[in-house]
């Protein structure tokens, strides 16, 4: 499914910010859907069976130029609808088969190779075209054979095909066009140089579609020697398709936050990963607190010169850094792409900056994870998020010790596994085979590289997530609803247990305050809380019993008003039915009837704290 074609990607996600001036962005001719490009009817058949209705932006306003003849720059990443951008008129070239190698696609890597031959191949389904894919790592006889057969269509990545090319079993003579898919990727793994040569190889009228993220000066500088004239396109990012990405969401208070990015990180361990915070006081706390936790990790902020962020960047892309921390005026338009994470550590104020951010990761065809961090106050925000991107963002626990532990070891196996083994070793296997287990060989390398790792395997790890997680978070509701819950459903004291906490109405601590901690803090739900009694210097909170053994289990502080106050349950008072004076109120949610008098005071409102 695409995010949002076109039309629909304005409306829907059009929100907070000004687009960054993009050089064109409105369809232009696509009023009409594909049907009214001069595409053959074949392939718009085909489209129609994808279930492709409206053009996406870049498709809308490259198509029918490249169906012209023009050259063509496209600063558009995946998941703007690229590929048929550039494949529907490579199609509707090369239509009628036959032999000689008419269109050429270059891709950084062999992922995305295979992935724009697929999508070729499903517009072309009712078409007597044959495409081949060529990349390294395979071995060549299938490949040479499919050329030597005669292909109008070769995919590949630059090295092979540069191969084939000095190898002779593949002919550019007749080539009609190139296209440079991720242009900024091949510059990112050094095969720019292989690019200009096979584009040297090429006849001087062929037609060249350069598509890329980011344009820096390198790519400027082949665009503008290989391309005659191109037209050049710009894409926002809020008509991004994210289905390529998995995405997932923990619920945890604000709080346990920096436990959880431990705990995600250690347990998914991302080659390369780009953590967002909301400010830039967030952004240096949450790397300083990674780094003295031994994460490779480092902050992005506005304050960074450009010298220094790039600095920043340079050690995230050679893999001295894993983690960076940013906000979104840091990150903003900086080829981060190479990431395999990208994590919400705090949730956007809106759809466009998620799409933007969560686009970060899942290039060039490889696999990408996004994962959000919401508090249980949030719930509603992730809600309003798959609605509008329409997708199910899947709730993920948080790892637990045992889960760390495990994903630490089957690295190491893959470590294991993928180790070089010397010939004098194999040699050895045949003598080991008869007297000694090849298991217990394995279980002792393992042993001994997980001491080398720092891996304690000699106490059993916790399979259970980390107490806070534990309690579970019910969905926060809205408060009117929470308040009215509370006042319908009064609960007999035995069912009931009374927290106990150090602060009152002295330090301007009003009812609203305690409920607003404790929904935001625990997840509590509105309905769970039942009598709330500020004192001058103290408060108290009755919860339902399985509630209140929930959060004090899983907590034992609370944040009330900016402090971090302790909470405890309550002693039995005397005197407790009789307050000496009342403070506050709560208005609608207090509970009625069996409990006694009414304590809180007499000015509370509905969805509002009360007044002191
Ligand atoms: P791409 O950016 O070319 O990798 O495309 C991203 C995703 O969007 C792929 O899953 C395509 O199949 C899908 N897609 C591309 N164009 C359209 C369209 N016009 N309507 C619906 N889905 C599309």
């Amino acid at each position: 499914m695409l995010l949002q074609p076109a039309a629909a990607a304005e409306r829907h996600l059009s929100t907070a910010h000004p687009s960054p001036a993009p050089m064109s962005l409105e369809p232009t001719s696509a009023g009409g859907g594909f049907a009214s490009f001069s595409l053959d009817r074949r392939i718009v058949d085909a489209l129609g069976a994808l279930g492709f209705e409206t053009p996406t932006p870049i498709q809308a306003q490259a198509i029918e130029q490249v169906l012209e003849g023009r050259d063509l720059i496209g600063r558009a990443r995946t998941g703007s609808g690229k590929t048929a951008a550039f494949g529907l008129p490579l199609l509707e070239r090369v239509k009628d088969g036959g032999a000689p190698v008419r269109a050429l696609v270059l891709t950084p890597t062999r992922e995305l190779a295979l992935q724009v031959t697929e999508a070729l191949r499903s517009y072309a389904t009712k078409l007597p075209v044959s495409i081949v894919t060529i990349y390294g790592g395979a071995s060549y006889g299938p490949q040479n054979s499919a050329l030597r057969r005669g292909v109008p269509i070769v995919v590949g990545t630059p090295g092979r095909v540069l191969d084939h090319l000095r190898r002779g079993s593949l002919d550019l003579s007749q080539l009609e066009m190139l296209v440079l898919d991720e242009a900024d990727e091949m510059l990112r793994m050094g095969f720019l140089e292989d690019v200009e040569t096979v584009l040297a190889a090429a006849p001087a009228e062929r037609q060249v579609l350069l598509f890329s993220a980011t344009m820096p000066a390198e790519i400027r500088r082949v665009a503008a020697s290989h391309l005659r004239d191109p037209i050049e396109i710009q894409v926002e990012e809020r008509a991004l398709c994210v289905d390529h990405i998995t995405q997932k969401r923990i619920t945890v208070p604000q709080r346990h936050k920096l436990d959880a990015l431990g705990r995600v990180l250690a347990a998914e361990f991302p080659e390369a990963s780009l953590v967002f915070v909301r400010t830039r006081a967030a952004c240096a706390e949450v790397a300083d607190a990674l780094a003295k936790s031994g994460v490779d990790a480092d902050a992005l902020h506005g304050e960074l010169g450009q010298g220094a962020r790039e600095r920043v960047l340079q050690r995230l892309r050679s893999g001295r850094l894993r983690v960076v921390v940013a906000t979104d005026v840091a990150a903003r338009g900086i080829d981060v792409e190479h990431i395999t994470h990208v994590i919400n550590f705090d949730l956007p104020s809106d759809v466009e900056s998620y799409v933007h951010r969560i686009g970060r990761t899942g290039r060039a065809g490889r696999a990408g994870t996004a994962i959000a961090f919401v508090t249980p106050a949030e719930e509603r925000k992730v809600r309003w998020l798959e609605r509008s991107l329409r997708v199910a963002i899947a709730p993920m626990t948080v790892p637990s010790d045992r889960a760390i532990q495990d994903a630490r070891l089957e690295r190491m196996v893959a470590e294991l596994r993928a180790a070089e083994v010397p010939e004098a070793l194999e040699a050895l296997l045949d003598t080991l085979e008869e007297e000694t287990s090849l298991r217990a060989i394995a279980l002792g390398a393992l042993a001994r590289l997980s001491e080398k790792h720092g891996l304690d395997l000699s106490r059993p790890a916790d399979a259970e997530p980390p107490r806070w997680a534990r309690a579970g978070f019910a969905p926060r509701k809205g408060r009117g609803r929470e308040r009215s819950g509370a006042a319908r459903a009064p609960r007999p004291e035995g069912d009931e247990i009374e927290l106990f906490f150090p602060v009152g109405a002295a330090r301007g601590v009003r009812p609203g305050d305690l409920v607003g901690a404790l929904a935001n803090d625990t997840g509590i739900a509105g309905s769970d809380v039942g009598r709330i009694t500020v004192l001058p210097h103290k408060s108290f909170v009755r919860l339902s019993r399985e509630a209140g053994e929930r959060v004090l289990a899983a907590h034992d502080e609370l944040e009330l008003r900016g402090r971090r106050v302790p909470i405890a349950k309550a002693r039995p008072r005397s005197g407790e039915h009789a307050p000496r004076k009342p403070f506050g109120g709560r208005g609608k949610g207090r509970p009625k009837g069996p409990k006694g008098p009414r304590r809180a005071g007499p000015h509370g409102k509905r969805g509002k704290g009360g007044k002191r």
